[in-house]
């Protein structure tokens, strides 16, 4: 699906999507159950290990807390004690609650209503809950919403300096960039973003393994580095 909705778009970014699809092949995100899994795990995801966000997960799922009544009704202490482990044990608990009834408000806790309004109503709506950011409104967006809208996040900007895409590491600037040039297609912006992630932990680390790099061609970082003319750009 992801691959064929590229059609004949030819352009350096479908060529690296193309490449780390190879190379890494599908990487089937976000790792979720359900949309509202998806809004979970991005809120509690801050400053963590994706593990311990998984492990918070199953605390609220195994407490009976999993759902976005429950959790707007609970008592912080209550959701503290089962999301700690995820970390920011002060902010977390009253940010996922306060997000929740946020979500009754809005649409009656029903995310299919939540999600069935224009993006850039949504978008302004998560933006302004607390400790809701741009990337974690765009994760949002696309894996809980099925909206496709770009996700930037730090990886996203080292592998694209390095390539040469953009010399900017300015959120809307980069996101403009991708959905210039990436065909607006659901699939696709799911399964680039997890790409780009998996790259940048795998081989584009702050110290790249430019030798080992499916996209070596193609980086204008990893053509210095063989000349023996790179500066690493973090
Ligand atoms: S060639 Fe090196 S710097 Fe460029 S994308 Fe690959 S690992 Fe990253």
């Amino acid at each position: 699906m992801a691959r064929a909705a590229m059609g004949t778009w030819m352009d350096p970014m479908r060529a690296v999507y193309q490449r780390l699809l190879e190379a890494y092949g599908p990487q089937a995100w976000w790792p979720a159950e359900t949309p509202f899994e998806v809004i979970v795990g991005a809120l509690l995801m801050q400053q963590t290990a994706w593990r311990n966000v998984e492990a918070a997960i199953r605390n609220l799922k195994a407490a009976g807390l999993f759902d976005p009544a429950t959790i707007a009704a609970a008592h912080i202490p209550i959701l503290r004690k089962h999301v700690r482990v995820a970390g920011l044990f002060r902010t977390k608990p009253a940010r996922l609650k306060a997000f929740c009834r946020h979500l009754l408000e809005r649409a009656g806790g029903d995310l299919a209503t939540y999600f069935d309004r224009p993006v850039d109503e949504i978008r302004a709506d998560l933006l302004a809950q607390d400790g809701v950011g741009p990337e974690t409104a765009d994760s949002i967006l696309l894996y809980a919403g099925g909206h496709p809208v770009f996700v930037v996040d730090a990886y996203t900007v080292r592998i694209g300096r390095r390539i040469g895409w953009f010399h900017t590491d300015a959120y809307e600037t980069v996101q403009r960039r991708f959905e210039a040039h990436v065909p607006r297609d659901l699939a696709v912006y799911r399964e680039y973003h997890a790409l780009l992630v998996v790259h940048a932990k795998t081989v584009c680390r702050p110290t790249p393994r430019c030798d080992e790099c499916p996209v070596r061609t193609r980086c204008a970082f990893g053509r210095r580095r063989r000349r023996g003319r790179a500066r690493t750009i973090k």
